[in-house]
């Protein structure tokens, strides 16, 4: 029995009955129309997947294991997967995949379909209230009554997102049958900047592409590169997105964390401040404002030097030392001064759940409960921007399907 149909607890009930019709597999799940992360997802064109996928792309559990689960179904078997249900892919920037069709409901439907016509039966508006171990297998305790089943599936997925069911009820419930769930939190999710800042406000609605550095006990732990979105409250975009997971992380670590911006992405201080000298040789009658603006949005441009009360109309050639370096400065490392984020409402997935070491990554079985199998985010893996959530859910519900299929660890 699986719990939860999201895109992991789909793909554990088709691979498992095509690879054993006679293995029943029935799919509990609380709402009343299941699939609606997937119909929200990339803008409701669904990035399905990514063109190159490896255990460098998640965060979480440790690598091997996350390694393990992708080679067994890796993205090339995504590929096939869809094009056989009828859902062709085409690549976009960054190796992203989406449906040819741009429409994320022909990717629900077609797992729809192919659940149905695998035999699995689907039962929505079915909530799970617990799994208890019994002498031969579980009670699925649901609102509707008890059920009986030989092995049991959590695919509950995170906590993101809330309102389309998956509320994080699943930890709870994995967490009775004595696993470990590491702390979560929102990820991929927009960040919001102290109300004092102005620059975030002024420049709402404005995109470009940014390194964004994670300083975490004063040293740079990570750098992220890609576009930013500025917002009325803070930042989004890919790039604050992929950082989000960090400055939360840190913070529920207790550890001192910030997170600052290089508008010059891959440039030190020295790149830029010899590129500001060479420009001030060539062109010593353009103003600070025009240069700036030849390689930054202008709004973003006018920003920066309100911001550090440089006048923007200063010539090159009289442009002193000193307000080009402080400007050299700001452009490399502008504080981003976050104050939180907006939280599961608006996060596309959920960083941290059920620890990764509690898991066969050649079964997805549970190594603390026989019988049960944990598969997709609920999980504590989450992947970076770009189609990775969802491979991972294809890839860990393919590993369940074809290990409740041979009865392998059958309970
Ligand atoms: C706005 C948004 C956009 C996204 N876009 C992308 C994208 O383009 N590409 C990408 O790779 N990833 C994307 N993601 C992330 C991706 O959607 C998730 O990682 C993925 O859906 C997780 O799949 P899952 O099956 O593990 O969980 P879910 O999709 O969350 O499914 C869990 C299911 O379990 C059910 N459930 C929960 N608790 C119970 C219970 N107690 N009893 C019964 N049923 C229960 C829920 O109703 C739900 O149907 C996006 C997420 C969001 C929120």
């Amino acid at each position: 029995m699986i719990v939860g149909a999201g895109a992991a607890g789909l793909a554990t009930a088709i691979f498992t009955r095509r690879a054993n019709r006679l293995r029943a597999v029935a799919i509990l799940d609380s709402a009343k129309k299941p699939g609606a992360k997937i119909l929200v997802s990339g803008g409701s064109r669904c990035n399905v997947t990514n063109t190159i996928v490896t255990e460098r792309d998640f965060w979480g559990g440790r690598s091997p294991i996350v390694r393990r689960v992708l080679r067994g179904f890796p993205v090339d078997d995504t590929i096939a997967f869809f094009r056989d249900l009828g859902v062709a892919l085409h690549e976009e920037a960054d190796g992203k995949l989406f449906p040819d069709s741009n429409r994320a409901r022909d990717v629900l439907d077609a797992l729809l379909r192919e659940t149905a016509h695998t035999g699995a039966t689907l039962l929505s508006a079915h909530r799970v209230v617990d799994v208890e171990p019994t002498g031969d297998g579980f009670r699925v305790v649901t609102a509707n009554g008890d059920l009986h089943a030989t092995s049991v599936v959590l695919a509950t997925g995170g906590q993101s997102l809330p309102k389309t069911g998956s509320d994080g009820g699943g930890f709870a419930i994995a967490q009775r049958l004595g696993h470990t769930v590491v702390p979560t939190t929102p990820a991929l999710v927009p960040l919001l900047l102290d109300a004092g800042d102005s620059v975030h406000r002024a420049l709402s609605g404005v995109s470009h592409d940014v390194e964004i550095a994670v300083w975490i006990d004063g040293a740079v732990a990570t750098r992220i590169t890609g576009a930013m979105l500025w917002t009325h409250v803070g930042i989004s975009g890919p790039a604050a997105l992929n950082a989000s997971r960090h400055w939360m992380r840190a913070q529920i670590e207790r550890r001192p964390v910030s997170l600052t911006v290089n508008v010059r992405p891959g440039q030190s201080f020295e790149d830029v401040d010899a590129w500001w000298t060479e420009r001030a040789r060539e062109h010593p009658k353009a103003t600070a404002q025009s240069t700036l603006a030849d390689t930054l949005p202008a709004s973003v441009a006018t920003a920066i030097v309100g911001q550090l009360g440089i006048d923007g109309n200063v010539l090159l050639a009289h442009f002193s030392r000193d307000d080009r370096r402080r400007l050299v400065h700001a452009l490399v490392e502008w504080p981003l001064p976050v104050a939180g984020t907006r939280g599961y409402n608006y996060a596309e997935v959920t960083a941290g759940g059920v620890a990764l070491d509690e898991i066969d990554p050649s079964t997805m079985a549970s190594r603390v409960c026989r019988g049960l199998y944990l598969v997709g985010e609920i999980l504590d893996v989450d992947g970076r921007i770009g189609g990775f959530n969802f491979q991972w859910s294809w890839s860990t519900g393919f590993v369940a399907g074809r290990a409740l299929a041979s009865g392998a660890a059958r309970a």
